[in-house]
């Protein structure tokens, strides 16, 4: 089990500085449907935006 995601999406809701992800679980997910042949074809489906205020 993980303890400590590390993100550098700094734009999300859920990021802690030091770059940490803060959420509970996060759902990551290949890219469109395929089969991931790197870390690029993975996305975090947790992720949600700070909204500009
Ligand atoms: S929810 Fe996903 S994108 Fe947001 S901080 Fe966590 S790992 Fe990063």
């Amino acid at each position: 089990m993980v303890h400590d995601v590390l993100c550098d999406v700094e734009n999300c809701v859920w990021n802690r500085k030091g770059r940490k992800c803060g959420a509970t679980e996060i759902f990551v997910s290949s890219r469109k449907g395929k089969k991931a042949s790197d870390h690029h074809e993975t996305d975090c489906q947790t992720f949600k935006p700070i909204q500009d205020a």
